[in-house]
């Protein structure tokens, strides 16, 4: 199992904002390397497919019409240690809780719009990963 590699998306109130930029700018300049990118639109079915792990929560189908309400921007990540410092680098899922600094605290709003993903082990990182892209958008 690789552990230099985690997946991120930057969600549709970030993209609505206008905070591709600076949030990619932020993750490149914190080490992680792009090693796939594309800026892309879940239907409701696939953003369903995506958060099924979440599917008995009480957030889940607020949280499938949320991703599935704009474009997002979804990438695959490479540095050492990639999915533990890239959690710390998002800050806590609620941003009211998350570190000053962290792209949470800087660029989301709330608890169920909060601008970024992180995937929480390496072997979601690659399932997330292959969610999106296949071995020819990999680099
Ligand atoms: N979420 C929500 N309400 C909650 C908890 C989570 O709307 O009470 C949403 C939020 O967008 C979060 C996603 O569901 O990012 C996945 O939840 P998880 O607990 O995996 O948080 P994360 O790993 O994104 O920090
Ligand atoms: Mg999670």
């Amino acid at each position: 199992m690789e552990t230099n590699k985690t997946f991120t998306m930057i969600k549709p109130d970030a993209v609505a904002a206008g905070h591709i930029g600076a949030i990619l700018d932020k993750i490149t300049k914190s080490g992680f390397k792009i090693t796939a990118l594309k800026y892309t639109w879940l239907s409701s079915e696939k953003a369903g497919q995506f958060y099924a792990v979440h599917s008995e929560r009480p957030f889940y189908k607020a949280l499938v019409e949320f991703m599935s309400s704009g474009p997002i921007v979804a990438a695959i990540l490479e540095k050492d240690n990639a999915v533990e410092d890239f959690r710390k680098l998002i800050g806590a899922t609620d941003p009211a809780k998350a570190e000053p600094g962290t792209i949470r605290n800087l660029f989301a709003k709330s608890i169920d719009a909060n601008a970024v993903h992180g995937s929480d082990s390496d072997e979601n990182a690659q399932i997330e990963g292959n969610f999106y892209f296949s071995a020819f958008e990999k680099f």
